[in-house]
């Protein structure tokens, strides 16, 4: 059998999809390092190192800053189990797929939720998230800053002003923005930010590092309860019901990252080398001059898919830098195309769900992937693939692509 299925020897694939993407070799060689025990005094310290780290990335103060083991979606439920109690009361804010996550996810908690909408490639203007809260009183507003299924950035400027004004808390899930577009926290006024490793943090998926504001840590500690079923603390507003999921406890999460290190589960030591040195990149390249790097490599991937005669997805106000959206022109085979590109090429670029299916391709340049060389090679290898394909091609897109980078 061990002969049969032989050692894991994947094709070296150049990841071009909305994510995951390859991860960055030093996160990879990070992740190699020999295992510790979760309350090691050497493991407890990276641990500590991690929630500093992330602070960075988040572009925050809150204490309440570490990682849910679990893929990305592990992280929007942690935070939304905590923080939506059955029949609270939740706007979510939705143009995209994720956003529709929410929704369910929501729907599963018991909440009684609101939404407000924008159709797919458009974003949802904060005047109207604000007149929908003033009229709806949510408990929470649930967002999403780029929802990769439309390529689209929500604007979330002013929703702290807007939450704090009305009562409420906010939840904003930016896995796929989080290292390569300005996540912030704190300017945001955001209480709880999620992200994953597997987008613009050049990581593997598997790890989601979470930020938590003083206000949303303090609801959520109200409704700690102890084995018995009775609080540990105080709430000023009657019984809260108990947190959801055990797994996804906020409160027994948090206690487990504080110096308390009250037991939970046991820390993925292996992700947590990998999230840290995700993070150490981060910060070390500086957010500023990464946020450039990938708003270059988007904006030649546009204008490479423009010079050939293809055009570009959504508003370009709105547009994210790190994922570009196609139309796939009429009469192309949108399957054939992306055979040739992983077959010929090695090459994965992504398709599209929803509404979107079969009328978009979303390229991602991101993370370890946001780089000039990357970026023209996809650009020449989809330029052969639509020739083959039959689609005339108008110009080059790399020499358009080259013009933003050396230009
Ligand atoms: C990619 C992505 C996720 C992915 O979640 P996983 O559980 O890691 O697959 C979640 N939210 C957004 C906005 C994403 O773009």
């Amino acid at each position: 059998m061990s002969d049969f299925f032989g050692e894991i020897n994947p094709p070296q694939r150049l990841l071009m999809g909305p994510g995951p993407v390859n991860a960055h070799p030093r996160v990879l060689r990070a992740m190699s390092a020999d295992l510790l025990g979760q309350f090691d005094p050497e493991m407890t310290a990276y641990m500590n190192e991690v929630m500093a780290l992330y602070r960075g990335v988040f572009q925050t103060q809150n204490r309440w800053t570490f990682l849910i083991d679990g893929t990305a979606r592990a992280g929007i439920e942690a935070a939304l189990v905590s923080l939506i109690e059955p029949g609270s009361k939740v706007l979510i804010v939705r143009s995209g797929r994720f956003g529709l996550l929410l929704t369910e996810i929501a729907e599963r908690l018991g909440a009684a939720y609101s939404t407000v909408d924008a159709p797919w490639g458009e974003v949802v203007p904060m005047a109207r998230i604000r007149e929908a809260a003033l009229d709806y009183r949510p408990h929470v507003i649930a967002c999403v800053h780029g929802d990769t299924s439309t390529t689209m950035a929500q604007p979330l400027e002013g929703l702290g002003e807007l939450c704090r004004e009305i009562g409420a808390l906010s939840y904003v899930d930016a896995t796929a923005t989080l290292g390569g577009m300005a996540v912030e926290a704190d300017k945001w006024g955001a209480d709880i930010v999620t992200g994953g490793l597997q987008k613009c943090m050049g990581g593997p998926s598997g790890s989601a590092p979470i930020t938590i504001s003083d206000r949303a840590a303090e609801f959520i500690f109200s409704r700690r309860h102890t084995e018995k079923g009775i609080r540990t603390t105080d709430a000023e507003d009657g019984d809260r019901a108990r947190i959801g999921s055990n797994y996804f406890d906020l409160a027994m999460i948090m206690d487990y990252w504080s110096d308390k290190r009250l037991n939970h589960h046991t820390e993925a030591t292996t992700m947590l080398y990998g999230a840290r040195e995700c993070a150490r990149l981060v910060l070390a390249e500086g957010l500023e001059t990464r946020f450039e790097r990938h708003a270059k490599a988007g904006a030649a991937m546009a204008a490479g898919a423009r010079a050939m005669g293809l055009s570009v997805y959504g508003d370009d106000r709105y547009r994210m830098t790190n994922v570009t959206g196609i139309h796939i022109p009429a009469g192309l085979d949108d399957a054939a195309v992306r055979r040739r590109m992983r077959e010929d090429f090695e090459i994965e670029i992504g398709t599209a769900f929803g509404p979107l299916q079969g009328k978009i391709w979303r390229i991602g340049a991101m993370g370890y992937n946001a780089m000039k060389h990357k970026v023209l090679i996809t650009l020449g290898a989809l330029e052969a693939c639509l020739r083959a394909e039959g689609f005339a091609v108008t110009g080059s897109g790399v020499d358009a692509a080259l013009e933003v980078f050396n230009g």
